[in-house]
């Protein structure tokens, strides 16, 4: 410690307290140089080192660890890393490296369950790894998205692929609607993702083509974090929606016993359990179920049954209650549809399908929020779009006018952790500000307005 010896008298001289700590700090950092600097004296400095070294560790130094990337110490390797560009194929990229055609085929072949090599993608990241850079290289990564990667291993001719660690932190977050639920989302700082999922939670509830300028929410969801950077958007454990007055919660809760897993509202009650306000997202309702319609094909006055909801060609269509198909075939006006009974009461139908999902068939059960097809134009349709009927004791009624009795709530022994969980939730969703993101634009736009005026 002859370093800090040396310094001892300088410090004497100071006669300002603070100096102490900035001395000390410079003279440790002169130490660790001097190691760095001298490694070889390391071993010749016996026990007076050892003490440094201890010194290190309790002021939480970085300890020299080898630099790792996908598992691997890069250190010890020539490393090459690139992005797939228009026109790479294994092949060529590996040919770079030495690595010879049949082995690639055979790489190739080997890898095919864990990754089909012919879907590698533009952009995409890649690593190759050489102990001596004049031989056949020894690794090939690739990065199909941030969630994973694939280990090509060389020289073995096989591949695996590792899942990224992902870390969860809870997000806080609340917006107020002024032209569309996505500028909420987004200008309130959040990923479009979370759109989506909330209207995965709170579809029993909010009718999403329906929402209006003024509607608030409050969000407490899961943000994903993979090597310290943002991921995906994990899930939303509570939500709040207020519109028109009405707050509408949805509240999520799982046990032990997965069955009970999902969102409930504050009572306790179940949210699956009643229908999807809507088979299809992301879609606008383009015609309403309306007795005393004229029909744009048929040009004359026919009363519509359904609810049109528009939506691009092959857009998932969704069954809105558990149930069973009854019906999965073509008329000329109806093209191909779908028939679902949920229960003795009622049944819904699903119009001008461009085609069914593979397991919907005549007597095969579908979830609630199950797949039965894809958005098209068959029948007696003018654009995309799926006619949605709803039948009650056999007869077609309008779903928007529904109201279902609600459902029983959660069974006494769940209810009071429920009511834990819920009490903690309705805290957190208080904590979440709600701001018109778009609002505060207009007001900087005033403001440079207001700054042009004053000028010359
Ligand atoms: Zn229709």
């Amino acid at each position: 410690m002859d370093l800090i010896e040396s310094l001892k008298p300088i410090v004497k001289r100071l006669k300002r307290f603070k100096y102490l700590f900035l001395f000390a700090g410079i003279s440790i950092v002169l130490t660790i140089s001097a190691l760095y600097l001298f490694p070889d004296s390391v071993d010749s400095m016996g026990a007076s080192v050892n003490k440094s070294e201890e010194d290190i560790k309790l002021q939480a130094f970085p300890i020299v660890k080898p630099t790792m990337k996908y598992g691997f110490a890069v250190d010890t390797f020539q490393v090459y890393e690139g992005q797939i560009q228009n026109g790479d194929f294994l092949g060529n990229i590996l040919q770079r490296y030495h690595i010879d055609y049949p082995s690639i085929e055979k790489l190739a072949e080997n890898a095919k369950s864990v990754f089909k090599v012919n879907n590698f993608r533009v952009g995409k990241n890649y690593m190759v790894l050489a102990k001596d850079s004049t031989q056949r290289a020894d690794y090939f990564i690739y990065e199909p998205s941030v969630y994973n990667y694939i280990v090509f291993d060389l020289n073995k001719l096989e591949a695996k692929k590792v899942e990224h660690e992902i870390e969860y932190e809870t997000e806080i977050k609340g917006g107020m609607i002024e032209s569309s639920l996505w500028a909420a989302i987004t200008g309130n700082g959040m990923s479009y993702e979370v759109a989506s999922k909330m209207e995965d939670a709170l579809q029993w509830s909010i009718d999403f083509h329906h929402i209006q300028k003024g509607d608030e929410f409050k969000l407490v969801y899961d943000q994903e974090f993979i090597k310290g950077e943002e991921a995906g958007v994990g899930m939303i454990k509570a939500a709040l929606y207020k519109t028109n007055g009405q707050e509408y919660h949805a509240i999520y809760f799982d046990h032990e016993n997965n069955e009970i897993a999902g969102y409930y509202d504050l009572e306790g009650r179940p949210m699956k359990s009643g229908f999807l306000k809507s088979p299809v997202k992301y879609s606008r309702i383009s015609s309403y179920y309306n007795l005393n319609r004229f029909h744009p094909i048929l040009k004359r006055r026919r009363p519509h049954y359904g609810t049109d909801y528009a939506a691009p060609y092959g857009t998932p269509i969704l069954a809105v209650g558990n149930g069973v198909i009854t019906k999965a075939g073509y008329t000329k006006g109806n093209g191909n549809y779908v028939k679902i009974k949920h229960d003795d009461t009622y049944s819904t139908q699903y119009l001008h399908m461009q085609k069914f999902a593979a397991t919907t068939s005549v007597g095969a059960h579908v979830k609630q929020g199950q797949v039965i097809g894809y958005v098209g134009s068959t029948g007696l349709a003018t654009g995309p779009h799926v006619c949605f009927r709803f039948w009650k004791n056999d007869r077609q009624v309008n779903h928007l006018n529904m109201n279902f009795p609600p459902p029983a709530p959660l069974p006494k022994e769940n209810l009071d952790e429920f009511f834990k969980v819920r009490d903690q939730y309705l805290e957190l969703l208080k904590q979440a500000e709600v701001k018109s993101i778009e609002k505060e634009v207009v007001t900087e736009v005033e403001n440079s307005e207001k700054k042009d005026l004053q000028g010359p």
